[in-house]
């Protein structure tokens, strides 16, 4: 199963619904299968899942709502949900930053509470470089930039992967 956030162009409405494959999204909507739920047009689409950006003309940029795109890990999703009455600038801001720290954390190894200790020793050539995240204090990290230690603070909230199933 799939789920897609659809878009209906009548009348702008925004909801989600499952299907088994993509192909079977694409069967229902040429069949017009797919109707709005608030105003029942088959007029509906794929919301685009990323900000449209850099695009000229005068084309509709849609982003998802925000709730959901910045929602990095499973249950992680509270702290970006209070900010919810956004300009939509600021909704594509933050879905675009949500969406780079992603694709950083996916290229970097979870080290958990040895974030420091981990991070120093890469410093002091202890141990090979290579790009991890993880937990520490404020004061850690304070400890580790005040020893030059490069390390960066992450916008948005990640789950531990080994507590998300
Ligand atoms: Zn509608």
């Amino acid at each position: 199963m799939i789920v897609f956030d659809l878009h209906c162009h009548a009348d702008d409405a925004r909801f989600e619904a499952w299907f088994r494959s993509s192909a079977d999204f694409e069967r229902q909507r040429e069949q017009g299968l797919l109707l709005c739920p608030q105003c029942g047009s088959s007029d509906v689409g794929k919301a685009l899942m990323a900000p449209a950006v850099g695009r000229k003309g005068n084309q509709q940029v849609e982003t998802r709502p925000v709730r959901r795109e910045v929602t990095v890990e499973v249950g992680q999703d509270s702290a970006v949900a209070t900010i919810a009455p956004l300009s939509d600038e600021a909704k594509r801001a933050l879905v675009a930053m949500a969406e780079i720290q992603r694709k950083v954390l996916e290229k970097s190894k979870w080290v958990g509470g040895n974030f420091a200790e981990e991070a120093r020793s890469m410093h002091y050539g202890e141990s090979e470089k290579r790009a991890i995240y993880g937990e520490t204090s404020i004061e850690e990290a304070e400890q580790l930039i005040e020893e030059g230690v490069e390390i960066a603070a992450l916008p948005f909230p990640v789950a531990p992967p080994d507590a998300v199933n």
